[in-house]
């Protein structure tokens, strides 16, 4: 079985990606008990780490979860896994599952949390050509998970709509998909928020979304910019109808989209303001307020 190259943390050590094994009676298994978040690191700084340890924090803390680390300590092992890599890009993930219980207890207070991290090769939703010219998503017609049943800002790996969105979206030519939400306005995608831009205005889903730190990131960029940009509902309408469309990931950082379901978003190119946050995006990855060198041995 071949795995990325890359350094795991599991139970204390260090170890190559093939090393890392956990229980398959894991609860992270048996029942998507986890929660997790995952931050990149780009010519050797990771972005934002503050923001995505917020996050992970946050989300351990409403799933009744605890770690043997407070912040420093899990930012001290992320900060290890990637020097340990050598990678200067790379998709690092920190992530604590229920666990397993000594007894298969049914009770999760039983189980024992565990967590984990990795880095590997930093990865991204678009290749390079898509990036260049443009994804092609289709919409699914599956809905997201409801906001009431799983809080989306626990990021979780309740993944079965967007993984069914994918294949709906493989099978229709497209490269990925867009999932709505219970009353039919856009949610969002496998790993990544969605604007539109009308009229020089950004919206974004407001609801029933992970609130994504690229997401967050393009509103600080709108704000310095002198852009509006606000999370309100956005039908399938006003997105096929808008005059730019992209999508926001750790996993790429802002995407562009021009075709939807077939047709072009307005003349089926990348639009200007997507091309200007695209830029504003990697610019800021040199500045020292919103990223920390990796300490590379
Ligand atoms: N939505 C979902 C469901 C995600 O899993 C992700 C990221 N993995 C995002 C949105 C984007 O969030 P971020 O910008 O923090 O990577």
């Amino acid at each position: 079985h071949a795995y990325p190259d890359g350094v795991a943390f599991l139970d204390g050590q260090y170890l190559p990606m093939s090393q890392a094994k956990i229980s398959v009676l894991d609860w992270g298994f048996l029942h998507s008990d986890a929660t997790y978040d995952t931050v990149h690191v780009w010519d050797g700084r990771f972005f934002r780490l503050d923001l995505h340890l917020d996050r992970f924090f946050g989300g351990l803390e409403k799933l009744r979860m605890t770690i043997p680390f407070d912040r420093a300590g899990v930012a001290e092992i992320l900060h290890n896994c990637v020097a340990l890599s050598g990678h200067r890009a790379a998709y690092v993930e920190m992530l604590c599952t229920r666990g397993a219980s000594p007894t298969f207890s049914r009770d999760p207070r039983q189980a024992i949390n565990r967590f984990m991290a990795f880095a590997v090769p930093f990865g991204s939703v678009a290749n390079a050509e898509q990036l260049r010219s443009g994804l092609k998503v289709a919409i699914s017609d599956k809905v997201r998970i409801p906001p009431v049943s799983i809080d989306p800002s626990i990021k979780n790996y309740h993944w079965l709509d967007l993984v069914r969105g994918l294949y709906d979206a493989y099978d229709r030519g497209a490269d990925t998909a867009l999932i709505l939400d219970f009353n039919g306005n856009v949610a969002e995608g496998p790993g990544f928020n969605v604007f539109c831009v009308k009229d020089d205005k950004l919206s974004t889903p407001a609801v029933g979304v992970l609130p994504g730190i690229t997401r967050r990131t393009v509103f600080d960029l709108c704000g310095e910019a002198g852009l509006s940009a606000f999370a309100a509902d956005v039908g399938v309408a006003a997105l096929k109808t808008a005059d730019e469309v992209f999508i926001t990931s750790t996993a790429g950082g802002v995407m562009p989209v021009t075709t939807i379901d077939g047709a072009p978003i307005a003349d089926g190119k990348v639009g200007p303001i997507t091309e200007r946050l695209m830029a504003l995006y990697w610019k800021r990855h040199d500045d020292p307020a919103w990223s920390s060198a990796v300490r590379y041995p």
